[in-house]
């Protein structure tokens, strides 16, 4: 059944301006009540490093333990307190829309999300957590997803989505998919989209993802608006061949499916606890092991749903962790835990990614190499030893991948020199973010000689965020962060590692559709091309300035001799 018209190419530009807003709301969704590590995102779709809370809740704190919580991203669902703020954000970015491409589209179009954010009333918290399966579908017309809002059923009267611009209700009453009667889960199946053959998706051509607008009504007739669903969407032509491993086990060329119907890796999806980080990676890592040689540098592993936390449904956010390190003098002890995921020494970290194209893949790679050198001189926002991640201080001006962002007021920026004893400010491109001369020392890919030095600002004056100021300015040179830990860099380059690979893991609790084989697919090359960046999301090696190559391709599938694209 359809539930949309057909687009017309204005219905179309839409769609596509609901994208990039999406985009843009994705990323502003501070934790609101999980218990899950998490930071604030500034505005803007993807701040590429945790960013220090401007608000003083302790449960939104970081807790560095020995893994790096990515959590700048989207934990937790949008706040509400701040809709207005967001939807202003939305109609920016629909204006821009209007005159330009969507790339043109930069940074943030706003900073709602570093304000304190609460409840903004007993009923605005009715909303709980939203689902599309399939999570990505065709845009054929056709394909369709089943949409399920989970509210908290008291005082709901009811739920609608907007569906290419027109209002759909959900319903409660096992009806239009509903699995059970009256549990506060309301649901509609059927839900198709379509999208004009020869236009590209705004993705690469072949994929994008969505946002749509949720309105609960409320029995005493207020409304509550948010844009929690988000659903994947590919390009119909974009069907893969698979091989079917056995035990719910697949892969295409450059992705790696399991279906985890027990709940061995992510129990009881969407709502997942992962209080224990390491066992659903680990978990993910020994299935694909049990399957595929131990070949890969780096894992990726993606819910094939969003994932929240049960007990106050925030989203889960991306992380990374190391499973050793053989390099030294970069701050992080030498170790070998790779046997805990059932590599023999190869693998280096597994990265946990919400479910996404991938926005945050490139940060969370780097804290492969922990990202935590030049601890003991100020430089980093970390914890002290035995911690083995961190950021580079949001007072210093790295402004690299790995940088803290500045909130400052209204502006949030990576500090960044002006050359002339000023900084500024400098909002995080949604193209290309290449990673700083220090990142690229750390990862092996430059000599020591080509990091410039580094300066951490003391009291610095953000009132003018294009000419920062500070009290005091301490210099720090790469030859000071050498000597603070014991050296130079072993291996240095040249001789350290440049090409690696890489595996992506995508996890459901229900068979795979060839959509969302496509999508991950897709994804999974796009992070292993040398494209440039977009939709914040900086491909491995472009991120290097080609200095490194991470191959996503499954090597076992050469026999078939598929094509892979090379972009
Ligand atoms: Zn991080």
């Amino acid at each position: 059944m359809r539930y949309m018209r057909p687009f017309t190419a204005r219905s179309a530009q839409g769609l596509v301006a609901r994208t990039y807003a999406q985009i843009k709301n994705a990323r502003l969704k501070p934790v609101l009540r999980t218990t899950a590590p998490s930071c604030f995102a500034p505005a803007g779709r993807r701040p590429k490093a945790e960013t220090p809370l401007p608000v003083g809740n302790a449960r939104l704190k970081p807790v560095l333990g020995t893994i790096a919580p990515c959590s700048f991203a989207p934990a937790g669902r949008r706040p509400k307190a701040v809709g207005r703020t967001l939807w202003l954000a939305l109609l920016l970015a629909l204006t821009a829309l209007a005159t330009t491409s969507p790339q043109g589209i930069g940074g943030p179009a706003g900073c709602a999300a570093q304000a304190p954010v609460g409840k903004a009333s007993a009923q605005a918290d009715a909303f709980r957590y939203s689902r599309f399966t399939p999570q990505v579908i065709y845009v054929d017309g056709v394909d369709s997803t089943t949409l399920e809002i989970a509210t908290s059923k008291a005082g709901v009267a009811e739920v609608s989505v907007l569906w290419d611009d027109a209002p759909l209700r959900l319903y409660d009453d096992r009806t239009h998919g509903d699995r059970v009667a009256g549990d506060g889960i309301y649901t509609l199946n059927g839900l198709t989209l379509d999208w004009p053959a020869g236009l590209p998706l705004p993705f690469e051509g072949v994929l994008s993802t969505n946002g749509f607008q949720v309105t609960l009504r409320h029995s005493d007739g207020s409304l509550e608006t948010l844009y929690d669903p988000v659903l994947g969407m590919v390009r119909p032509d974009q069907r893969l061949p698979f091989v079917d491993l056995g035990s719910g086990l697949s892969a295409t060329r450059a992705a790696f499916f399991i279906v985890d119907s027990t709940g061995q890796i992510f129990p009881n999806m969407p709502l997942t606890s992962l209080n224990d980080r390491y066992r659903p990676l680990r978990a993910a890592a020994q299935r694909l092991y049990s399957a595929l040689p131990d070949a890969f540098d780096f894992l990726f592993v993606m819910p094939d749903a969003r994932i929240f936390e049960p007990s106050g449904y925030g989203e889960h956010v991306p992380y990374c962790i190391m499973a050793r390190n053989d390099v030294q003098h970069i701050g992080v002890p030498l170790f070998d835990e790779s046997a805990s995921f059932g590599s023999h020494g190869r693998l280096r970290a597994v990265v946990y990614h919400s479910w996404d194209i991938g926005a945050i893949l490139d940060h969370e790679i780097g804290h492969a190499w922990g990202m935590r050198t030049g601890y003991s001189l100020g430089v980093v926002d970390s914890n002290p030893p035995p911690e083995r991640y961190g950021h580079w201080l949001a007072q210093a001006d790295i402004a690299g991948q790995m940088s803290q962002f500045v909130f400052s007021g209204s502006n949030v920026g990576k500090l960044t020199s002006n050359g002339d004893g000023t900084w500024r400010l400098a909002q995080q491109s949604s193209g290309t973010e290449p990673y700083s001369p220090l990142e690229l020392y750390v990862m092996g890919l430059i000599p020591p000689e080509q990091v410039p030095p580094v300066h951490r600002l003391v009291n610095p004056n953000y009132s003018n965020p294009q000419r920062v100021t500070a009290q005091q300015v301490v210099t720090v040179t790469i030859q000071q962060i050498m000597a603070a830990e014991g050296g130079p860099r072993v291996p240095a380059y040249p001789q350290a590692q440049h090409d690696f690979r890489g595996a992506f893991i995508a996890v459901s609790d229900r068979p795979f559709t060839d959509a969302e084989r496509a999508f991950y697919t897709l994804a999974a090359e796009f992070f292993g091309s040398s494209r440039p960046g977009k939709w914040y999301e900086t491909p491995f090696a472009t991120g290097t300035g080609g200095r490194a190559s991470l191959d996503m391709r499954l090597p076992v599938f050469s026999w078939l001799y598929l094509p892979v694209i090379r972009r």
